[in-house]
């Protein structure tokens, strides 16, 4: 239940003076639909309306001249505007008019009175006069407070000036309440931070550009607030998901007999991961787990043994790839591990049709086949499980909610762990997976060797050319990578089907290209092709195989790699490097580069640490959208900035916890403010892998 205290907030936005139907809409487009969301949507920038002489004033800057009206001069012809010239002791400026109130603005400003002008100085053209289009204030001097000395510059949108967005925050300001302090009071005295309302009221008025700054001390304040109340709703969805109930799955033998028949050991990361993941099924509450790890880390085996451990107590389980290729593969690793131990495995893929399904899904739906892998068709009606046990999504990231809740639809009570080759800095692993249990893969199985990376400008592409075909020559293999910004973008698609048919001058038939618009069955029989050696090149606009495992490709062309994101260049380079033969990444690029890009692709040839690429990468983006994250269920914050904020996303996680911990009914002082704070941000949104409340 929301506290009465915050009613004024969530009222929508059209009980705002000034609000009716046409702004609406705009201003829902620019804040949100309620009072909050205005009250809550920093500005931007900052326009300061210094008073100085004409001969002072700068273009495109926005002083305040004190001047007399020395003509008004009326258009000439129908479309011109009017004119009036003005002047101080030291020059002249013309303020213009376009449309027809020339007449009313005669009357308000009759020549010989004393104005205060403020607006965007411009030439009327170069080495002309000033001119000021469309004053933003013209004021009696006895009037001069109506001129702001600066001003909170707000984002617009078509039909909605800036300037309008600000009258409207100031208007939902007026209505924000002064709330309860929820933060820690030491930690409050330590940071010396406003409270929450005088912190809004320093949101929107900046006087330098230090208050816009993310670490002026509202914005760190409002920044934390609505940190907090994230974590506190991520460990609320948390807490919630641990409850449920699922089998208690206790470790059996059969999982340690089939790892003990493996042709390796488990890395201490594998065995760690593995046994999280053994405490939660034994747990008898549902697991949520997430295991990440850099691509060939090996999450493959970990996720096999747990599955193992299903089967072992009885149950099934399923495991679930993004594409028919991935599938298949870890159906040809996992089948025969399985089977040398009794365990009975299927491939459920949109392939297998007709009697083949129908017989698969009786075995499904009778137990005698324990572990299914399979693809989208896993969701499918008629699928179903004599006891499902566990259900493992590989590539997570691939999938969207509705997907994973149809598949848990199929077993409402499984174990869920989900795979993701996606390295998160931890800061942000803070916010983005806050409500589930991650096991992080930070080590690589013994024995690769790093792939050397260089970057090399187009004009190069002949010497790349060259060699890669001496090296196809002997037998190797080579992925060629098109930037793809789009499924739709045709342009892009055309390069990739020029360089194919280059290549194709080369090559000859050995050459493959895949797309995202290619059917399905076609790129499957591309990428089988390329699997199975028929093919020595692969031309591909997307990352759409991440995760295929081809051994004898040790050659990653990478075309116009500043496109591309360096968490997204990691994994593409991942693909190769995976065999016994030296690897080798190439870094195509359009010179001439910017300095952040070349700093992006020096960090690319310096570490092959997923995490730290990640790290840097959100480094050098700054704010904005880290690593494309909007698109993977990343928070849209309003006012933290994961990078900037970064330390506080910390300090934020263990608050939450440790108020979870103590006060997990709310019923302190401290704890029903938090409630407010709660409801003030009201977190809604799905988690990434659990489904909201
Ligand atoms: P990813 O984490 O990218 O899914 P995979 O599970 O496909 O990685 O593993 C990559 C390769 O590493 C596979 O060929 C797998 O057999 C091998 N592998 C996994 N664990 C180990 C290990 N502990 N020692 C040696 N090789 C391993
Ligand atoms: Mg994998």
């Amino acid at each position: 239940m929301r506290p009465e205290i915050l009613f004024p907030l969530f009222s929508p936005i059209t009980s705002l003076k000034g609000v009716g139907d046409r702004v609406a809409p705009l201003l829902e487009r620019v804040a949100g639909p309620l009072v909050r969301d205005v009250a809550l949507l920093p500005p931007q920038g900052l326009v300061r309306r210094p008073v100085m002489a004409t001969e002072a004033a700068v273009e495109g800057e926005t002083p305040t001249f004190d001047v007399i009206i020395g003509a008004h001069l009326k258009p000439a012809r129908p479309g011109q505007p009017w004119r009036i010239q003005a002047i101080d002791r030291t020059g002249a400026v013309t303020l213009v008019y376009f449309k027809g109130f020339g007449a009313h603005l005669e009357e308000r400003h009759p020549v010989g009175s004393r104005r205060l002008v403020s607006g965007k100085v411009e030439r009327e053209r170069q080495g002309g006069g000033l001119q000021i289009v469309h004053p933003d204030f013209i004021a009696d001097p006895q009037r001069a407070e109506e001129i702001p000395v600066s001003e909170a510059v707000y984002p617009a949108t078509a039909g909605l000036a800036s300037r309008a967005v600000r009258r409207f925050v100031l208007t939902a300001l007026s209505r924000v309440p002064e709330l309860p302090e929820w933060l820690d009071p030491a930690w409050l005295a330590q940071r010396r931070w406003p409270t929450w309302r005088d912190a809004i009221v320093g949101l929107h008025s900046p006087l330098t550009d230090a208050d816009l700054n993310p670490a002026a001390p509202h914005r760190q304040r409002l920044a934390y607030d609505e940190l907090l109340a994230h974590q506190l709703a991520l460990g609320l969805r948390k807490r919630l998901t641990r409850r449920e109930a699922a089998p208690a799955i206790g470790r059996g033998q059969l999982a340690t007999a089939v790892q003990d028949s493996l042709p390796y050991r488990l890395t201490d990361a594998q065995a760690r991961a593995l046994g999280q993941i053994r405490d939660d099924l034994g747990s008898g509450r549902r697991m949520t787990r997430l295991l990440q790890g850099d691509v060939g880390a090996g999450k493959t085996v970990v996720a096999m043994l747990a599955m193992v451990e299903a089967v072992d107590a009885g149950f099934q389980a399923v495991l679930m790839a993004p594409t028919e290729i991935l599938a298949r593969q870890h159906f040809d690793v996992l089948e025969p591990a399985l089977a040398a131990h009794g365990m009975k495995t299927a491939l459920l893929t949109g392939r297998v049709k007709g009697v083949a399904r129908e017989k698969l899904l009786a075995t499904l739906a009778g137990g005698e086949t324990q572990v299914v892998i399979g693809t989208h068709a896993l969701f499918q009606d008629g699928v179903t499980f004599n006891a499902l046990g566990l259900t493992v999504i590989d590539e997570q990231h691939r999938f969207g909610v509705v997907e994973r809740g149809r598949l848990r639809a199929k077993g409402e009570t499984a174990h869920l762990l989900a795979m993701s080759a996606t390295p998160i800095p931890r800061t942000l692993e803070l916010t983005l997976y806050g409500d589930v249990d991650v096991s992080n893969l930070d080590e690589k199985p013994p024995g690769r060797t790093p792939v050397a990376t260089r970057a090399a400008p187009m004009h190069r592409l002949d010497e790349v050319v060259g060699r890669m075909r001496a090296a196809v020559a002997t037998g190797a293999q080579a992925f060629w990578i098109c930037p793809l910004v789009s499924e739709s973008d045709l342009v892009d698609l055309a390069a990739a089907e020029a360089r194919f048919e280059a290549l194709k001058a080369i090559f000859g038939d050995r050459v493959g290209l895949v797309h995202g618009r290619l059917p399905a069955a076609e790129k499957d029989l591309v990428m089988t092709r390329f699997v199975a050696g028929d093919l020595a090149v692969l031309v591909a606009t997307t990352v759409v195989e991440v995760g295929v495992d081809v051994p004898a490709a040790s050659i990653m062309v990478i075309e116009q790699a500043e496109r591309f994101g360096l968490a997204q260049l990691h994994q593409l380079r991942g693909r190769v490097g995976r065999g016994a033969a030296r690897s080798s990444c190439v870094l195509l690029y359009d010179p001439p580069l910017s300095q952040v890009a070349t700093q992006r692709l020096d960090i690319l040839r310096q570490t092959d640490d997923g995490f730290l690429i990640a790290e840097k990468d959100l480094e050098l983006r700054g704010g904005g959208d880290p690593l494309g994250l909007a698109q993977s269920g990343f928070p849209a914050y309003r006012i933290a900035d994961p990078m900037a904020h970064r330390d506080l996303i910390r300090v934020a996680a263990d608050d939450a916890r440790l108020v979870l911990l103590r006060d997990p009914e709310f019923i302190s002082e401290r704890g029903r403010a938090l409630v407010v704070l709660r409801e003030l941000f009201d977190w809604r949104a799905d988690g990434v892998l659990s489904e909201g409340s």
